[in-house]
């Protein structure tokens, strides 16, 4: 299958259908509906895709989401609105539509979970019982591992990387920039939520200081050599945004690992990010991407291994610390599947179906996973990457050959359709989270 063919493939099946294309097929299997109560943690691309899922196919059950938020800002995307392609609003998403399919919505924060009692505390006080519990809490941050980057300096020096305040934090500073100014981002190593997501800032701040402030300079300062989509990147920074984007001429320059790209402290008062080797960049915006681990609650429940992620079994997706809980999204190991959004959805399924096997007394179907990673370079240019995955000895793995990647040297023409691509991914999942 052509790399276009079968990203057109993936788009038809990634819609509602996913379920029973994905050999899911449990709705299929005649069975007395089961009367049972879920709890879902986190009401992210995850967990709101859970808790669809779960009532979908088990109208019957009493679902429960339980999310602080009212609403939900998308992460996807939210580079965007760095380059001023769009607003927050456009990515802003309330849980009306999930609360009128019967799903119980309540905006509060889980203070902790009984795995033993099955009993789940929210912060108002109350405590809820379970029959199985969905935790998708995302991401938290490794405050420190950075030294001199906390929570108290991230009001300064933005993160960005939960879309909301933050975002418009740092977009304020680039927009307040003088012409001429240096903008740095760090990015951490892996794993981290959405591994293309700091070169699609970097092409996206440089867009937006092209067109707005076209003596200035981004600086993406990498503690790796690698990453996802690496040299269709690489050619979209030369072509956009330097001759020769490796040489300091370049409006957009990358600094890997192995020439002083890992930046071991931040000093917030002066904005300088200083390398392993003492080297010292003073910018005028600053960018923390910190190191990453799983969302607090998982760690508060016992649910994380020694670097902090979730381990579960890749056929359930049930955590292998405590029964009865599943853990989806960026807070799991999910071994060859990225972090990412779409990821997240795909697990989520797979989890629904499991826990429904398991309610009805069933074996789960062999399940397979997806994800399509859509990027910006330019407005005008996408590029994408596709993985199909499956369980292999116990391994969650991608199969060979079954994704794709955009050619290089694709015509600009085949750049545009691949943004629009990207947007129409980013309408569809919101609205299978959502509507
Ligand atoms: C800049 C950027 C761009 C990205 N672009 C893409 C992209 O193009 N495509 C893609 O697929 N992915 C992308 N991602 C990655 C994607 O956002 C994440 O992988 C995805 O959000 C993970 O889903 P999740 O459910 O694990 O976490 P989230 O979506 O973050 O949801 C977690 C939710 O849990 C809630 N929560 C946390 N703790 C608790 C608690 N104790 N009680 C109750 N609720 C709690 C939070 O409030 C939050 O709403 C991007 C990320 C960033 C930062």
């Amino acid at each position: 299958m052509s790399n276009s063919n079968r990203r057109d493939f993936i788009k038809t099946i990634g819609g509602a259908s996913l379920v029973a294309a994905m050999g899911l097929g449990i709705s299929g299997r005649a069975s007395a509906a089961v009367k049972a109560k879920v709890i879902v943690v986190g009401g992210g691309y995850g967990g709101a895709v859970a808790a669809k899922y779960l009532k979908l196919m088990e109208p019957g059950l009493d679902v429960v989401l339980i999310e602080p938020k009212k609403s939900f800002i998308s992460h996807p995307s939210s580079n965007e609105v760095l380059a001023g392609m769009r607003t927050l609003e456009s990515l802003t998403f309330d849980y009306k539509g999930l609360a009128k399919r019967g799903i119980t919505v309540i905006h509060d924060t889980v203070e902790s979970i009984d795995p033993a009692a099955r009993k789940v505390k929210i912060s108002g006080g109350k405590t809820l019982d379970y029959d199985r519990c969905v935790v998708s809490p995302g991401i938290d941050f490794k405050w420190g591992a950075v030294k001199g980057y906390d929570e108290e300096a991230s009001k300064i020096i933005p993160h960005a990387w939960m879309a909301g305040p933050q975002t418009t934090l740092l977009a304020n500073q680039i927009k307040d920039m003088k012409d001429g100014g240096l903008v740095v981002i760090t990015v951490p190593d892996n794993p981290y939520r959405c591994p293309p997501g700091p070169y699609e800032r970097g092409a996206l701040i440089s867009h937006y200081l092209k067109k707005h402030k076209p003596h200035s300079k981004v600086l993406i300062l990498d503690a790796k050599d690698k990453f996802s989509k690496q040299p269709l990147w690489l050619q979209g920074f030369t072509q956009h945004y330097g001759e020769q984007f490796e040489k300091s001429g370049a409006m957009l320059e990358w600094i890997p690992a192995s020439k002083g790209g890992e930046v071991e402290s931040i000093n917030v008062a002066t904005r300088t990010a200083t390398n392993v080797t003492g080297k010292e960049f003073k910018a005028d915006v600053l960018n923390v991407i910190p190191p990453q681990q799983a969302g607090k609650i998982a760690h508060t429940t016992g649910l994380v291994n020694a670097k902090g992620w979730c381990p579960v079994n890749f056929t359930t997706f049930e955590s292998t610390m405590h029964k009865n809980i599943h853990v989806i999204g960026d807070a799991c190991v999910a071994g060859a599947m990225p972090k990412s959004g779409y990821s997240a959805a795909s697990q989520a399924k797979v989890a629904v179906a499991a826990i429904i096997a398991s309610l009805r007394g069933v074996e789960p179907d062999e399940p397979s996973f997806i994800n399509a990673c859509y990027s910006v370079v330019t407005p005008d240019h996408g590029i994408s990457i596709t993985g199909i995955y499956r369980v292999k000895d116990g391994q969650l793995v991608e199969v060979p050959g079954a994704g794709g990647i955009s050619p290089m040297n694709a015509t600009p023409a085949f750049r545009k359709i691949e943004i629009a691509h990207g947007h129409s991914w980013l309408k569809n999942i919101t609205s299978e989270m959502f509507d």
